[in-house]
């Protein structure tokens, strides 16, 4: 994009703002992140939100903030009870790091997350988007906070049909919004808080967006040239590769064996059935497999196929339940009470957790 046209979207933008923020000032929806907020509360929701949507997020947030309701609280938690309230959400890695940052701020920032955009960027977990979040919405500071939302929000508004997947696309919109704060005609935190807004409402992702009800409507391209559902354009991504794997599902006394997962790899460090790679055809196969591994189970049977997809591999797996005498080495046993209530199972194992509790 050149300057000339890099000067038309800042001043399109900067006369379009406060029509946006006016719109925001009477439209805010409440939400427990907005009342009496704080850098915390902030991150932890943007966080959430950068997975799941506002209705979903609600229930996990006001738990979680209950569990830890300060930096310093998240900071000295076992990891595996923050994983235990950050179970549902899936994305772990994105509590290990909030958990890590937590700890970095109670060690060398007297418990508090750092004011700026050039200090929070470097704490673990934090990227553009959430250290910008919290820059502008707690300290107003002039910086973009550029997600999914705000970038389609933006090109439907340039009426911009290239491919917001390409790095190019973001940055040009982190640059414009910058742009436009530095100009210091509009607050950061309203502004950037109301493109959000916008993008998670009228402009949604999802069926028709509400042009009849935007701030916009008389002045985004897209929308007049009837483009508003075709934008913005996303490539399709690379194919998810696909694993085949075998969970099984020991049983003993009535107690269930759980694996804590390798510390590297997928869903590292969190508890799950235990696994092996490969698809193992039927109950009687499965059977050979245990005993050549010197495990002699009473009985096996099949346990159903499930399906679990990441964002950028699918596991199909194939499962078995085996009963044995003697618990099997290496494992924890736990109650099905225990499995409920005290440990984060992923979801890529609620499948068969569900059909434990319900008997199947
Ligand atoms: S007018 Fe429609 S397409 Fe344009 S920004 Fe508003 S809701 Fe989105």
């Amino acid at each position: 994009m050149g300057e000339t046209q890099r000067n038309d979207r800042r001043r399109a933008l900067l006369i379009a703002a406060p029509r946006l923020t006016a719109w925001f000032a009477a439209n805010r929806r409440a939400f427990p992140w907005r009342e009496s907020r704080t850098p915390y509360k902030v991150l932890v929701s943007e966080t959430m939100l950068q997975q799941t949507r506002i209705e979903a997020v609600l229930k996990y947030y006001e738990r979680f903030m209950k569990a830890f309701p300060t930096l310093r609280a998240l900071a000295g938690a076992p990891e595996d009870l923050v994983m235990k309230h950050w179970e549902g959400l899936g994305y772990y890695s994105r509590a290990r790091n909030l958990k890590k940052c937590a700890e970095i701020c109670a060690e060398h920032h007297d418990g508090k997350l750092p004011e700026t955009y050039a200090e929070l960027i470097r704490l673990p977990g934090l990227g553009p988007y959430s250290a910008g979040a919290v820059a502008s919405l707690c300290h107003d500071e002039a910086v973009p906070a550029v997600d999914g939302n705000v970038l389609r929000v933006l090109a439907r508004f340039f009426g911009d049909a290239r491919d917001v997947r390409l790095p190019e696309v973001r940055k040009e919109a982190e640059d414009v919004i910058r742009a436009v704060l530095e100009d210091g005609l509009v607050s950061p935190s309203l502004f950037n808080e109301a493109l959000m807004e916008l993008g998670e409402t009228l402009c949604a992702p999802k069926g028709k967006p509400q042009c009849e009800c935007c701030p916009w409507e008389k002045i985004c391209r897209a929308h007049a040239e009837g483009r508003e559902e075709k934008l913005p354009y996303r490539s399709a991504g690379a194919a998810r590769a696909v694993e085949e794997k075998t969970v099984w599902i020991f049983i003993c006394g009535g107690r269930i064996a759980l694996e804590k997962r390798p510390n590297t790899g997928m869903l590292r460090g969190l508890y799950g059935f235990p696994m092996t790679e490969g698809t193992v055809p039927d109950a009687e196969t499965a059977d050979t497999v245990l005993r050549d591994r010197g495990i002699a189970p009473l009985r096996v049977l099949p346990f159903g196929i499930a399906k679990h997809v990441f964002t950028h591999k699918e596991w199909h797996m194939t499962g078995y339940l085996a009963e044995t005498e003697k618990p099997v080495p290496g494992f924890s046993y736990v109650t099905a009470g225990e499995l409920a209530n005290s440990y984060a199972l992923p979801s890529a194992f609620r499948a068969y957790r569900d059909r434990l509790a319900a008997g199947r």
